[in-house]
């Protein structure tokens, strides 16, 4: 059986793996430097059937296991990290947070369209004075009728102005706290919800990151999203399981960066030999090496714990936590072997280097999983 998985998902890879050669790596820089989301790539993910691969087949989605979506996710990002970020946003957390806690028809009204590519998904929780302090979300939401009427806005949303649907959380009981924040989805032509800023980012250029502002946004009654007030909590389970892939995403940068400066380490020469045969250099590479392989096994630990059906809300930060870390570490140091050449943008390193930063940032920062591994490890008698 597991050879047979095995086989199964080599196969996966390996189509993902000549995907990311033809459809991506030859435009990744000029999508970086011109900030372009690559539409047409989601389109042709869409048709191969990569927007919905942890759906079941009923919805549109391929019924792949976790695992198989977080090597997905490493392999893709092992090319450009700004289509594993934009790929993992649609898919472990805009379509996600609508199958795991949607009704069935709302699992039915919005899963064909995001698992073919027809749409894709955004996910808003962060705001201007909420982001690790999440539940301090300001963004209102007021019933009226048959409606609920959202005031506010989200920030850093990715995939805010390429998607077509967004899962959006929002205050329907202020004195409730945390417990009065409630989820919503909401289409983005709605004529009460506009994407404003568009960020321009250190890295991760080529992933739409925009402000959601909503002003006298009316959604229908039945737009809510899980139970009232569940809102934030349901927030949290699903980004357990979306730090898994922000770990396989840090992975796939982390060994982007490795084969190149591999590669570099054995063709470049100086003082008569290449630079593989200095023994800093072999540190550098053996480190590195030891580092993604131990980061991935830390991913495979939580993904197959959420296959399993497991609470995977420490394991997940501890693989997002080391994962991001180790990747910041080995980008670093894939530069310095490539010398001055890392440094500019003839050779991919530099952009892995500039990328991988958001993965200690993005679904909670590296202190947040900090606070979230010693919350859980404190909690056990
Ligand atoms: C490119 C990009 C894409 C993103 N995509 C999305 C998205 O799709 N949807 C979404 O909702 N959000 C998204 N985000 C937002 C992201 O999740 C937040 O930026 C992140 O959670 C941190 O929030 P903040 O930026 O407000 O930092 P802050 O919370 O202001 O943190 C600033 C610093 O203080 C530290 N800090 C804060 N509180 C504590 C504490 N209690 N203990 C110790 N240290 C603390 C932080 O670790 C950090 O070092 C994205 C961000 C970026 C950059």
């Amino acid at each position: 059986m597991t050879a047979t998985v095995t086989a199964e998902r080599q196969a996966i890879l390996q189509a993902v793996r000549e995907f990311a050669d033809t459809e991506i790596r030859p435009h990744v820089l000029e999508w970086d430097e011109k900030q372009e989301f690559p539409h047409e790539v989601f389109r042709k993910l869409g048709e191969l059937g990569f927007l919905g691969t942890i759906f079941p087949e009923e919805y549109g989605g391929a019924g792949l296991s976790y695992m198989d979506y977080a090597a997905i996710i490493e392999e893709v990002s092992c090319v450009d990290g700004s289509v594993g970020l934009a790929l993992a946003a649609h898919t472990s957390l805009g379509s996600n947070h609508i199958f795991e806690f949607g009704t069935e028809a709302q699992r039915r009204k919005y899963l064909p369209k995001l698992t073919s590519g027809e749409w894709l998904a955004a996910w808003g929780l962060t705001e201007a004075e909420a982001g690790s302090d999440s539940g301090g979300t300001k963004t209102t939401a007021v019933r009226d009728g048959e409606s609920w009427v959202l005031n506010g806005s989200k920030n850093f949303i990715t995939n805010a102005s390429v998607g077509r649907v967004a899962v959006l959380m929002a205050v329907t009981d202020r004195a409730a706290g945390r417990h009065g924040i409630s989820s919503f989805v909401v289409e983005l032509d709605n004529p009460g919800i506009r994407v404003g800023k568009k960020e321009n980012k250190l890295g991760m250029r080529a992933s739409d990151t925009c402000t959601l502002v909503m002003e006298d946004c009316r959604v229908p009654a039945g737009n809510l999203l899980g139970e009232l007030g569940a809102g934030w909590v349901n927030s949290m389970t699903v980004l357990d399981g979306g730090r898994i892939s922000i770990a396989a995403l840090a992975v796939g940068i982390a060994r982007g960066a490795f084969e190149a400066a591999l590669r570099y380490s054995k063709q470049r020469h100086q003082f008569g030999r290449p630079i593989c045969e200095f023994e800093a250099i072999q540190f550098y590479l053996a480190e590195m090496a030891t580092e993604i392989d131990a980061a991935r096994l830390l991913t495979q630990r939580a993904a197959a714990a959420k296959d399993a059906g497991e609470i995977v809300t420490r394991l997940s930060a501890q693989a997002k936590l080391y994962a991001s870390e180790i990747a910041v570490r080995a980008t670093d140091r894939a530069l310095q072997v490539h010398g001055g050449y890392g440094f500019i943008k003839d050779f991919p390193v530099e952009k892995f280097y500039r990328d991988v930063k958001l993965c200690t940032i993005g679904e909670g920062t590296s202190e947040i999983q900090k606070l979230v591994i010693a919350k859980s490890l404190l909690s056990e008698p």
